[in-house]
């Protein structure tokens, strides 16, 4: 893609994202990605982007992290010609699971996988909407790599660099769209 192409779609993109202030609670200001996803143009570009970048990488599995990521990372994998694992919040998977906890401002949340999603040596991408704190991507990696996964990298829409999320990811290869 030209510069100018990308630029296009940056700023597409951006312009449907909407700040919700005091969302969910008051001091946060949620980033509602739906306008993106209901312009057929942007979501297109979106998911073109995400699948372009880790097009030669031989991805075998795209993790998506619920609930926002699973919109990204199953058109995704369908691209890459991949499987699609969800990365769900606590006792919603139906089978044996594997659980990774970590710390919120306040108390603590924990995603599960599927124990059998991922072979090990298999090459793994993990996606989600919005990086915020890096907590949920973390755990995300966490599991991954627990059951033998090859992880190529991580992706987002959306960085809040002022959380300093990327940080929490240490020496995995990070990767957003866009940058707030
Ligand atoms: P974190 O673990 O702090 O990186 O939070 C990431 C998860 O929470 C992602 O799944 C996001 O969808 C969601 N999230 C956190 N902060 C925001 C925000 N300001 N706007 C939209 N989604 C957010």
């Amino acid at each position: 893609m030209s510069a100018g192409a990308r630029e296009a779609v940056e700023a597409r993109v951006a312009a449907a994202i909407r700040d919700v202030p005091d969302y969910p609670e008051p001091g946060v200001v949620f980033k509602d990605i739906t306008p993106v996803l209901a312009d057929p143009a942007a979501f297109a570009a979106v998911v073109d982007t995400l699948a372009g970048w880790y097009a030669a990488d031989r991805i075998d599995k795209v993790v998506g992290i619920e609930a926002r990521g699973f919109i990204l990372a199953a058109p995704v994998a369908y691209r890459l010609d991949a499987g699609f694992v969800p990365a769900r919040k606590q006792g919603k998977l139906p089978r044996a699971t594997i659980a990774e906890s970590y710390a919120l401002e306040y108390g603590e949340s924990t995603v599960e996988m599927h124990g059998d999603a991922i072979a090990p040596g298999e090459r793994v991408l993990v996606l989600d909407d919005v990086l915020a704190t890096g907590g949920t991507a973390r755990a995300a990696v966490d599991l991954v790599r627990r059951v033998g996964g090859d992880l190529v990298g991580v992706g987002c829409l959306l960085e809040l660099s002022f959380l300093a999320g990327r940080s929490r990811l240490g020496e995995v290869p990070f990767r957003a769209l866009l940058t707030a």
